[in-house]
């Protein structure tokens, strides 16, 4: 079990936020979770996580007093914020599964068949998954073939303007720290936005496409006059001045007793001196629609389940800011919260596991599917998946 910075290219997963990460816990001043707010009520449940206490705050999110300190961003639609996202909203507006996901080492294996792969090769790229993150859980939760399709077959997609615009705002909100706390202004963070887009591009420069056949570049100055808006309402839920954050872009890994790995990345982590830990996600998007909190909260659950597995400690605090809306929304997790996201989570992979062993991914069509990128290949839109490229146990097969 362990917290480092982000993997790398070529490494396994990373789920969020476009930069490398943060080292380990270090002392910080800000955060001490402390302004709780009353359990609104009872919040509907689309899924089993209960919310121990959710809190919507708008505007000037009160901070966590004891020292500086700070709330936190995504939301309703297609989320736009950084690769991982809610649950069983939007569609992940993140990076899909290209280059790494949940995915392992490839499988060898034989003679590729006109079904299944049965002992014999894998095709270059397809892997068998051996971990889970928030949005690929959420991808299986959503559509069995399309979590197939972006962890195992691994099939491209399209760069989106919204989860690119939110990448780099993720991008911003991590650099802005960088500097002295009194120089963390709206205008010293607008500043970042030109570079860390030319960071981006450099990175990725498949995302030039976004903007092609945009000579003037209207398109582009219109969509980073986006990007500024969002990074410049933040200041209007978080007063970076006086937060000091323990971490940025932190990857996480833990594996739990059954010998699940969990693994994503947490935007950003603030210890207070008290030692608790609060937990902050940046959304892009809007805040969801209450009957879909506990959706939105998923995503945030799970890290502080692997932040409990690591370091033994109950994060104080989740707080996802909503940078579209201007909204916090926050949840102080209990025990018994966690562990039943536990044995959420290895019952998912539990199904996850048996549809890579038989090769049964079934599509479930709803209405996220007109975000999916892969319905030229689902059968629902009278696509054919390609050949499944892992092997598939011989008691599976049929016929
Ligand atoms: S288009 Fe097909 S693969 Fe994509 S989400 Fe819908 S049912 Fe799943």
């Amino acid at each position: 079990m362990s917290t480092s910075p982000r993997p790398q290219p070529g490494e396994p997963e990373a789920e969020h936020g476009p930069e490398g990460g943060g080292t380990a816990a270090a002392p910080a001043h800000p955060a001490a979770p402390d302004d709780l707010e009353p359990d609104p009520g009872p919040v509907s449940a689309p899924d089993p996580v209960r919310v121990s206490a959710v809190a919507v705050v708008t505007p000037a999110a009160p901070e966590p007093s004891a020292g500086p300190a700070g709330g936190g961003p995504e939301a309703g639609g297609p989320d736009a914020s950084g690769p991982d996202a809610g649950v069983t909203g939007g569609p992940d507006a993140g990076a899909p599964a290209t280059g790494g996901s949940d995915a392992g080492s490839p499988v060898t294996a034989g003679v590729v068949t006109g079904g299944p792969v049965i002992g014999g090769a894998v095709p270059a790229g397809a892997r068998a998954p051996v971990s889970l993150s928030p949005s690929r859980a959420n991808d299986f939760m959503q559509c069995p073939l399309l979590y197939r399709f972006r962890v195992i077959d691994r099939l491209p997609e399209k760069p989106s303007e919204a989860a690119t615009r939110g990448t780099l705002v993720h991008a911003v909100l991590e650099r802005l720290f960088d500097a002295p706390a009194a120089e963390r202004t709206v205008p010293r963070a607008k500043e970042l936005l030109p570079g860390q887009w030319a960071k981006l591009l450099q990175a990725r420069p498949e995302l030039a496409e976004l903007f092609a056949g945009d000579p003037e570049g209207a398109r582009l100055a219109r969509w980073l006059g986006e990007a500024e808006a969002l990074v410049e309402r933040w200041f209007t839920l978080e007063d970076p001045t006086r937060l000091e954050p323990a971490e940025r872009e932190l990857f996480v890994e833990a594996e739990l007793d059954s010998g699940l790995r969990l693994r994503g990345v947490i935007d950003r982590v603030d210890v207070a001196p008290t030692g608790e830990v609060r937990i902050v996600d940046y959304k892009t998007g809007k805040a969801p629609r209450p009957e879909y909190r506990d959706g939105a909260l998923f995503q945030m659950t799970f890290y502080a389940l692997v932040v409990w597995r690591l370091k033994g400690v109950i994060p104080r605090r989740l707080q996802l800011v909503y940078l579209g809306s201007g909204e916090v929304l926050t949840y102080d997790p209990v025990e018994a919260d966690l562990r039943r996201v536990e044995r959420r989570l290895l019952a998912l992979w539990d199904a996850i596991a048996h549809a890579t062993a038989t090769g049964d991914w079934r599509p479930r069509p709803t209405k996220l599917c007109g975000w999916c990128d892969h319905q030229e290949h689902c059968p629902e839109f009278g696509g054919t998946p390609p050949v499944y490229p892992l092997p598939v146990l011989p008691s599976q097969r049929s016929g």
